[in-house]
């Protein structure tokens, strides 16, 4: 037999685990193959600390090709259209054709749907909206702070909670929090609303416990630079002096020709194996909906997409093999959540638990922290910094008997 191609579509967090794990399963004489447009594989959860200036940009980002295994093949190029039912894809290099195709290609800030966002926010998600926000931050000498999520979705439901912390930190730090106040505004009635009232609760009373103050329900109609406002539907205005900001996501566009979207634009998947409706066809991560059994989404998060990578590699690699796929996505995640002064806060949990998500949130701790940082190098760092901090992570996840694997 001949080998066969796998295309994966992607070099971000599902992307990347999906196709080392193909590379570790697959015969050698298999082409595993990584179309990608970004040269840097971007490390997103440490924008949130580029943003209070305790990283560097070149920290938090390596080149994809150091991250990738020997013997995959890296496309630096655009998708621009997928036909699923022949699984090829046109790029800005060339057509290419797998004998299976997985698409891992995240979602997408839409900076433009709220009026004047562009103008007004500092936007977080972005590493250069992250270091001007430290830079703001550096000189800023008290005043208002809002934190908003412009609409809805977004990735990383945790992230904006974690952003008005590290702030907070960053402003006593400096001297000049009890000059200034901050404020959290957001569409969702409660923080992670998907993991149920008892989780809101938390975190709300995180950033009580910090005088940060949280607006629930908030639907911000408009910004407006010039006055340094903000403008919700009901009518009602609020100021700011620094404005962190979290953009709308959509699916990226290139996935609205193929077919095999619902009608937001996001991939439908079959939860356990990540199967589209064609074929040999997966995909992963952010670019997917998977509807909970309380009929909310599962959350766009990092360690769902490496979840499902790992699923779909060890799933393909079954079906070449011509045996049934070993292991099916159980929906189980966990986040850390910077609370500032060096401590986190860990949550983990079981999504796919009926009726609702059970989750269990440890309190902040340096342990967590600690935990956090060693993740980040496990994932980000030079080769043997990676090494060092995976077994560091393993051996200190059995030790507390929490996952935290790298
Ligand atoms: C500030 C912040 C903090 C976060 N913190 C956490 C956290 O603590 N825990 C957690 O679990 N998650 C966290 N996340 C979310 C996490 O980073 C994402 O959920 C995760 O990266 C999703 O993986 P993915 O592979 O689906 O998409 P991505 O990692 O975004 O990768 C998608 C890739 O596809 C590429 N791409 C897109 N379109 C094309 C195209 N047309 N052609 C070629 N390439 C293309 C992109 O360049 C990108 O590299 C955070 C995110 C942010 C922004």
């Amino acid at each position: 037999m001949t080998g066969r191609t796998v295309l994966v579509l992607g070099g971000g967090v599902g992307g990347l685990v999906t196709a080392n794990e193909l590379r570790r399963r697959l015969d050698a004489q298999d082409r595993v193959v990584v179309v990608e447009r970004s040269r840097q594989h971007l490390f997103q959860p440490s924008l949130l600390w580029l943003m209070v200036g305790r990283r560097r940009r070149g920290r938090i980002e390596r080149p994809l090709g150091h991250l990738l295994a020997r013997g995959i093949e890296l496309v630096e190029a655009e998708v621009r259209g997928i036909d699923a039912a022949s699984r090829s894809v046109d790029t800005s290099a060339g057509s290419l054709a797998g004998d299976a195709l997985v698409i891992a290609l995240g979602a997408a800030p839409d900076r433009d749907a709220v009026p004047g966002y562009r103008e007004a926010a500092l936007d977080i998600f972005s590493p250069e909206g992250a270091a001007a926000c430290a830079g703001a931050l550096a000189t800023f000498k008290g005043g208002q702070v809002a934190v908003t999520v412009a609409r809805l979705p977004y990735k990383c439901p945790a992230a904006p909670y974690e952003a008005a912390l590290l702030i907070d930190d960053e402003l006593r730090r400096r001297g000049v929090r009890g000059r200034s106040e901050i404020d959290v505004y957001s569409p969702e009635p409660a923080p992670m609303p998907v993991a149920g009232p008892a989780m809101g609760a938390a975190v709300v009373g995180l950033l009580e416990g910090k005088g940060i103050r949280f607006h629930p329900g908030s639907h911000i109609e408009r910004f407006d630079p010039a006055s340094r406002g903000i403008v919700f539907a009901d009518g009602a205005t609020a100021g700011y002096d620094l404005l962190a900001g979290i953009a709308p996501h959509r699916a990226p566009g290139v996935i609205g020709a193929s077919g095999l979207t619902n009608d937001a634009g996001w991939v439908t998947v079959d939860r356990g194996t990540l199967e589209t409706g064609d074929p040999d066809v997966y995909a992963v991560g952010d670019v997917t909906t998977i509807t909970l059994g309380n009929g909310k989404p599962l959350p766009r998060a990092g360690v769902f997409a490496h979840g499902q990578g790992l699923v779909v590699a060890r799933g393909i690699a079954a079906r070449f093999a011509g045996m049934p796929a070993p292991v099916a996505f159980d929906g189980t995640g966990y986040c850390w959540v910077e609370t500032g002064a060096g401590r986190a806060a860990f949550a983990a949990g079981a999504f796919f638990a009926e009726p609702d998500p059970v989750l269990v949130l440890r309190s902040p701790g340096r342990i967590w922290h600690l935990g956090k940082v060693l993740f980040e190098r496990s994932w980000i760092g030079g080769h043997w910094e990676r090494r060092l901090a995976g077994a560091m992570l393993r051996g200190g996840s059995r030790v507390l008997g929490v996952r935290m694997d790298a």
